[in-house]
């Protein structure tokens, strides 16, 4: 099946053209899409959504035939013909959101709905597509303005002699404030972490079982994401996910020089990534320390990306499967033992990444989020906190009020109130076309 989805004033218009009438508003109706000459193109069934009552809140048709790219690139030509064009990348939700019918949050989380990996971050994109994540912006963005509303009504009738400074009520009123925001904050960490996952690269010398490990770690096949929408597969990457954190796996094994340019150009992106990876496995045979050459290794990766050593093969030497690091040294390597050929330690690994990313699979409501929210919630944080220095420390209630403004705003870039046009294209045009 292919649908051919039209949005905009000359939609009506346009099936009137192609259907030989307007169908009845929100039913199916069977119709036959005719082109410029009367002559079928196919059969199918028509839908009629007028505005405001749509997706995007234009006047939306939508056109469901047969599909086959033939029939479907004859009826999207003849909607060209009529007026229309194609769509750009997320311009259906794009104006869904311009027509206040989606906030920027959940016009965002159809996507990530789209390119969830797992179950669980579907269904955390799935909260947020239906607003479970902006009512909690919007419930902190209502403190913030109660609180604004109060510190500027005192500022602007200083002789009403509302001395709130001596009030200690806006000071508990602010830890109340970065208290909320901290839980918001933690439980979008969590739903960045489902899209989003963690970066892992996987480093050793050959034959120490990287692949094994790999093919371990998927577990059954169905926890291997085949693929994930808008990115490419390709020799370097792989994708699996633990317990609903998806792992991007950078195999270092694929990062040797030559190659043609298309290769080299993934070799280029891969080692781009790696700097910014959240963690390094290093495999290895050895049961003690790293040989010269697995130190070697070590020295090409990135530095200041945590180390896990991963020594494999505990089922030749009988070594317990167990976990540690030296607590003596700071910046020693968490080490695991374990081994890929009996599974046996497997689970300390899995623990081990789910601590390192921070991921708690057991919490139950978490909405999708995306690393600009994240960064949007800790600007509101670091505004908040100032604020409760500057009336602390110089009792400045005007210098308060504009660190509040400036978490209002940095709260409501996330829900899209406070936008510029330039975050709008760079949201909006990493959808999928269509959608
Ligand atoms: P890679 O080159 O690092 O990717 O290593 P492979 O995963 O291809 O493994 C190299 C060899 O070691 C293969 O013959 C594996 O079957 C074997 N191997 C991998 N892990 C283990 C393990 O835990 N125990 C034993 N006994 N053999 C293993």
């Amino acid at each position: 099946m292919g649908i051919v989805r039209i949005s905009g004033p000359h939609a009506r218009e346009i099936a009137q053209h192609i259907l030989g009438i307007i169908p009845v508003s929100r039913r199916a109706q069977l119709c036959t899409f005719r082109d410029a000459h009367g002559a079928p193109i196919d059969n199918g069934i028509a839908l009629y959504f007028p505005a405001p009552h749509s997706f995007t809140g234009e006047d939306v048709v939508e056109l469901q035939g047969h599909g086959g790219p033939l029939v479907m690139d004859r009826l999207v030509r003849r909607v060209i013909e009529l007026g229309g064009r194609c769509a750009r990348p997320g311009e259906f939700s794009e104006r869904a959101f311009l027509n206040n019918k989606l906030d920027l949050a959940q016009a965002e989380a159809i996507a990530d709905l789209i390119a969830s990996g797992s179950e669980q971050a579907a269904r955390a994109a799935l909260r947020s597509l239906r607003g479970e994540f902006s009512a909690r912006i919007h419930a902190l963005v209502e403190k913030v303005i109660a609180l604004r509303s109060y510190i500027e009504a005192a500022l602007d009738f200083p002789e009403e002699d509302v001395d709130f400074l001596a009030d200690s009520g806006v000071m508990v009123r602010l830890d109340e404030l970065r208290h909320a925001l901290a839980t918001v904050l933690n439980g979008a960490r969590q739903g960045a972490l489902l899209s989003e996952g963690m970066t892992v690269v996987v480093a050793g010398k050959p034959n120490a079982g990287k692949s094994s490990l790999l093919n371990c770690l998927a577990g059954h096949e169905a926890a291997i994401v085949a693929e994930i929408p808008g990115t490419t597969r390709d020799v370097l990457h792989e994708h699996i996910n633990i317990d609903g954190l998806p792992l991007h796996i950078i195999d270092t094994a694929g990062l040797r020089e030559g190659g043609d340019p298309v290769e080299q150009e993934g070799i280029r992106r891969a080692w781009k990534e790696l700097a910014r990876a959240d963690t390094v496995l290093l495999v290895t045979e050895n049961q003690e320390a790293l040989d010269e050459q697995e130190r070697a290794i070590v020295k090409q990766l990135p530095p200041g990306v945590p180390l896990t050593i991963v020594h494999n093969k505990i089922d030749l030497t009988a070594r317990p499967d167990r976990s540690g690091s030296e607590p003596a040294l700071q910046d020693a390597p968490a080490e695991v033992w374990l081994s890929a050929k009996t599974g046996a330690g497997l689970d300390l690994l899995r623990a081990h990444l789910k601590q390192r990313a921070g991921y708690q699979d057991t919490a139950e409501d978490i909405c999708s989020a995306r690393r600009r929210h994240l960064d949007a919630l800790h600007r509101a944080q670091d505004a908040i906190l100032n604020g409760q220095r500057q009336l602390q420390g110089s009792r400045a209630a005007e210098l308060l009020a504009e660190e509040l403004r400036q978490a209002q705003n940095a709260l409501s870039e996330i829900t899209g109130e406070f936008s510029s046009e330039d975050l709008l294209g760079r949201i909006f045009s990493s959808f999928c076309i269509g959608k």
